[in-house]
């Protein structure tokens, strides 16, 4: 599934678009079976702003909720 994404650069704060695959992992709390969202992105991105290098290709991005958002 691709999804469109907003994250906020860690280094300057500006807020970078930019596509990228959302899979689900299996995780387990307390024995119960859930499956995490998460996201990985085909090639390095890097902040429009600042160029420092935001995601590599095989980091796996989790929904950290203050700075990343899905675009519907
Ligand atoms: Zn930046």
């Amino acid at each position: 599934m691709s999804r469109k994404l907003r994250m906020k650069c860690r280094f300057c704060g500006h807020w970078n678009r930019f596509q990228a695959q959302k899979i689900f992992l299996k995780h387990k709390v307390k024995g119960i079976q859930t499956y995490v969202p998460v996201y990985h992105v085909s090639e390095i991105h890097k902040c429009e702003k600042c160029g420092k290098v935001m995601q590599k290709p095989k980091e796996l991005i989790r929904i950290e909720k203050v700075n990343l958002y899905e675009i519907h």
